[in-house]
């Protein structure tokens, strides 16, 4: 069997490194030279426009998928006619445009923060005053960990932060007063059959992901059905194939309001690679090639922590019973994730006794705060 992936960076990394015991080859496409996923992968190195480069990409492949959803839409439309691509033109069409997704968040009856459509400054204006403040201003396309967005907290700073934003068209939402932010993957067959992870707990600095708690803790057996229940009408209403993830406010009553819907493996994911049944790269690379999905079921609890800009050394990290590293071979950058680390534990205690040890050797620069994040409002 052959899988083609849309993107060679850490998540298609990590999805071929899961292909692999499948007797599953992968081929990446990336416009860039150096990519995480070489490692496992044949890589074609092309412009995602370029169509002779897409017709040699798909030559020989079963199915095609993608591990973002910024996709040009002519690049999946033309895959689609010669096999199966998945997530759909469609499913990536509406997930990567913030204005796109809120509209069918309403339309399938999940609910989100109050929000507006703004094209003008002046818009951005009645918004705010309509919404309330604080607001969020987001780009409608291409905004990705806190990128693309501006905080208005005066209604006369609108539309300068409109104009600052320097895109055509946004969403303005209200400020949701979260108690914290939870995840929710879920994997969709080619049958239609589905399976769920459970929730999961995140924390965020400046805009990225730092670190998960999966499952996540004191989570009553009412919000666990309700993310179930919108992330079923997801997955129904975009017929959707493969994993997603939907990010999700925990309001002060335990109710959910969907923040976004990511069309692909996501970074609240990685934990399951030693923490789960089955993690959710072989459950995608199962689902795109229609094979029977995997038990999501947790083994034991996990703590995940993103590497940001900064690399520890592998000893300091393998010393420390239960946890695993993963790095990406990406240059080090400020801001740029480079590698996750996963702490598993039999129970509660153990996890938090063994990341303690972690934070203990790496410090807190290099793990992410021992505070919960505060939200924004
Ligand atoms: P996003 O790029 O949409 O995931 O937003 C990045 C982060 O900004 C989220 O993880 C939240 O912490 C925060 N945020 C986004 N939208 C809202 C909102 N409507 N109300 C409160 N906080 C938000």
């Amino acid at each position: 069997m052959r899988l083609g992936i849309l993107g060679g960076g850490q998540l298609g990394r990590m999805l071929a490194l899961a292909a692999a015991p499948l007797g599953v080859s992968v081929r990446c496409l990336d416009e860039k030279k150096e990519s995480p996923a070489a490692v496992a992968a044949q890589m074609h190195v092309a412009s995602y426009t370029d169509s002779t480069a897409l017709t040699r990409f798909a030559e020989g492949l079963d199915v095609v998928t993608c591990e973002f959803e910024n996709v040009p839409a002519e690049a999946s439309a033309a895959l689609a006619e010669r096999l199966p691509v998945y997530p759909s033109p469609r499913a990536l069409a509406v997930a990567s445009d913030r204005l796109a997704e809120k509209g069918f968040l309403r339309e399938v009856g999940v609910p989100t923060a109050t929000f507006a459509a703004v094209c003008t400054p002046e818009e951005a204006t009645d918004a705010a005053q309509e919404l309330g403040i604080p607001l969020v201003l987001k780009s409608a396309r291409f905004g990705y960990d806190g990128k693309g967005q501006v905080w208005v907290r005066e209604v006369h700073d609108a539309a300068a932060a409109f104009t600052q934003l320097g895109c055509s068209a946004a969403v303005a939402e209200a400020a949701v007063p979260f108690r914290r932010e939870l995840s929710i993957l879920a994997v969709r067959g080619r049958d239609g059959t589905t399976v769920r992870y459970p929730l999961v707990e995140n924390y965020h600095e400046a805009g990225i992901l730092r670190r998960s708690l999966a499952p996540a803790p004191g989570v009553s057996a009412a919000t666990q059905a309700q993310a179930e229940q919108v992330v079923q009408r997801v997955l129904e209403g975009l017929d959707y194939v493969g994993v997603i993830a939907v990010e999700c406010f925990e309001l002060a009553d335990g109710g959910l309001a969907v923040n976004e819907i990511a069309p692909r493996v996501h970074n609240s994911g990685h934990w399951s690679i030693e923490g789960a049944e089955t993690s959710q790269f072989e459950n995608h690379v199962r689902a795109v090639l229609g094979l029977p999905l995997g038990s999501t079921a947790p083994r034991g609890v996990s703590e995940m922590h993103n590497l940001i800009g900064k690399v520890p050394s592998r000893e300091a990290v393998l010393h420390i019973p239960g946890a695993h590293l993963h790095l990406y071979d990406k240059t080090p950058r400020p801001g740029r994730k480079l590698g996750h680390v996963t702490v598993c534990a039999e129970d509660a205690a153990t996890l938090a006794e063994r990341v303690a040890q972690l934070r203990a050797r790496l410090g807190d620069e290099v793990v992410g705060g021992a505070t919960r994040m505060q939200a924004h409002v």
